[in-house]
């Protein structure tokens, strides 16, 4: 069994009560520059807390978006790293290939919303919610605890950003 919908036609908008939902769980559009320029505005050991922040809360919430798409479709690994592909467009999380390496996930992420009009210098890699949930979904895909980090970043001058997740020490 396959995940029977896709993101974008499980979306509901209800007018009355003012939000969009994918069932039980509800979403909210913002402008990328308005979220990033929370960031943006902040000293760079601020920055480096509230982004791991961030990433720590996309980890934990982002968990459960995962573990859903998981739930619908009876999802092995590889399915789960598309249905991963196929919704993160559809979510305006730019386009996401996802690549074994032994114990290791490759993640490339091709036009970042995170990162793509960063508007100050950055001093670090920024994508930190992509971080987050590729940790959520690498755990949830191989079983076992890892940890992501995002190694390249658009924000800092290349050309996609690029993540890698690792089982986590024990
Ligand atoms: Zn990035």
């Amino acid at each position: 069994m396959t995940n029977p919908t896709t993101f974008r036609e499980r979306l509901t908008w209800d007018l009355e009560k003012g939000e969009m939902r994918d069932g039980p769980v509800r979403y909210l559009l913002i402008r990328p520059d308005t979220l990033m320029g929370i960031f943006a505005r902040l000293e760079p050991a601020e920055r480096a807390r509230a982004l791991d922040a961030f990433k720590n809360s996309t980890i934990e919430h982002g968990r459960k978006s995962a573990s859903r798409y998981q739930q619908m479709g009876n999802l092995d690994a590889e399915a789960l790293f598309a249905t991963i592909h196929a919704t993160s467009p559809q979510l305006g999380w730019g386009r996401w290939t996802i690549e074994r390496d032994g114990d290791l996930l490759n993640l490339t992420v091709r036009n970042s919303p995170f990162a793509a009009d960063y508007e100050a210098k950055a001093d670090r890699p920024i994508c930190a919610p992509i971080a987050g949930m590729f940790t959520a979904v690498a755990g949830l895909a191989t079983g076992r605890p890892m940890v992501a980090d995002e190694l390249e970043c658009v924000a800092l001058g290349a050309s996609v950003c690029r993540f890698q997740a690792r089982p986590a020490q024990a």
